[in-house]
């Protein structure tokens, strides 16, 4: 039997003709027309004014923290429950983390529980939009504006989300002083790896872009009055950015008919399913369910059965709380995030592609209605 994987991008469009442009015309590296292109129609597309294209959405944070120059040891706030991209931007950029717990319907952070740990020293919060539910932005944009705080904002799963402010549905990406992408392979458009942070202020502009290419002189080149490192993206790499947002429309309603489909048949089974809140638009980046607690086994064998059968999943992220790597460095030792706790050890997500098929989205349900019968 042919396993159905968790995640296959979808190249359907001018990927190969743009690609192609690039090499016969010998703009494979960091300069070039596809990543001036790129960038300007993301950022017009989240509604910002610059748009600085880099190698991934790792570097693509760190580099956002760093073009705010917090002075070392400023606090950032974000969720326990994200990728540890988060967690290396602020400890990269010489400041202090401080944890959140997560809502347990819609994974992302908790705003009550960032609120109870704003202290004098909190000079960010980076909001997460996990599996692509936005944050509620409209409750954390006046919490920052009372507290005078930065946001860096992680849309790195939320390409086309969108969030009610004001009675107004802005797009993810649009919020943060920096607001940053990923557009590795398994994210909604991808450039193979890659990445993007995006700004309306125009000097937080100029350091990014100076910043992400060695902050080489102006006048003269090799002489250097500020840092910075090597995160350009290739022309290449924007090609295939440029190929994909032509067709995000599609992706993003291919994603929303996926997960309705998937809603359908799982209706009824002991999962909790995802939670979409009124004022959330999501970009479905991953179909994520929760085993309930009358299941008697965990995500762990949960994931296991699925592969049995032919059906590929990936696991929770475990808090950064709980990473060994971190608590050996003395990090979070009074860090307590129930919930997170608690999900991480009952979820997972199903595969949820761009090139997943009706018949494979039925034989997954197929799969997981055997696993819980
Ligand atoms: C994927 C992801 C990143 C990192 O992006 P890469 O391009 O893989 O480095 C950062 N944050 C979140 C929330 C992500 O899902």
């Amino acid at each position: 039997m042919s396993m159905i994987p968790v995640n296959e991008p979808l190249l359907p469009g001018r990927e190969l003709e743009y690609i192609a442009d690039c090499i016969a015309t010998g703009w494979i590296s960091s300069a070039g027309k596809y990543i001036d292109r790129f960038e300007k129609k993301w950022a017009v597309y989240c509604g910002r004014k610059f748009g600085v294209a880099v190698c991934n959405g790792t570097v693509a944070l760190e580099l956002a923290l760093s073009s705010l120059d917090i002075p070392a040891g400023g606090e950032v706030i974000l969720p326990s429950f994200t990728i540890v991209s988060c967690l290396e931007a602020v400890l990269r950029n010489n400041l202090i983390p401080v944890l959140v717990d997560c809502d347990p319907r819609t994974y992302c952070m908790d705003l009550a529980d960032v609120y109870r740990k704003i202290t004098p020293k909190t000079a960010a919060i980076m909001p997460v939009h996990i599996y692509g539910h936005p944050v509620n932005m409209a409750e954390l944009i006046p919490l920052t504006l009372e507290h005078h705080l930065i946001i860096v904002e992680d849309a790195a799963e939320a390409h086309g989300s969108e969030c009610l402010v004001d009675g107004v549905w802005r797009r993810c990406g649009s919020f943060g002083n920096v607001s940053t992408f990923s557009f590795y392979a398994n994210k909604n458009i991808t450039t193979g790896e890659g990445g993007m942070a995006l700004t309306d202020d125009p000097v937080i502009a100029a350091k990014l872009q100076a910043r992400r290419n060695l902050c080489f002189g102006a006048k003269e080149r090799f002489r250097h009055e500020d840092r910075g490192c090597n995160y350009r993206m290739t022309n290449l790499q924007a090609a295939m950015g440029c190929a994909q947002l032509e067709r995000i429309d599609q992706f993003l309603s291919r994603k929303v008919d996926m997960a309705s489909k998937y809603n359908l048949a799982l209706h009824g089974l002991p999962l909790q399913l995802p939670h979409v809140e009124p004022w959330a638009k999501t970009s479905v980046w991953m179909y994520a369910i929760m085993l309930e607690d009358s299941a008697t086994f965990d995500a762990v064998e949960f994931s296991r059965r699925l592969m049995d059968r032919g059906v590929q999943t990936r696991p929770f992220f475990m808090g950064m709380h709980e990473q060994p790597v971190y608590r050996n460095m003395g990090l979070f030792k009074d860090t307590h995030c129930p919930v997170t706790e608690h999900i991480y050890r009952r979820g997972l997500y199903l595969p949820s592609g761009q090139a997943i098929t009706n018949e494979q989205i039925e034989q997954v349900c197929d799969a997981v209605h055997q696993v819980l019968r």
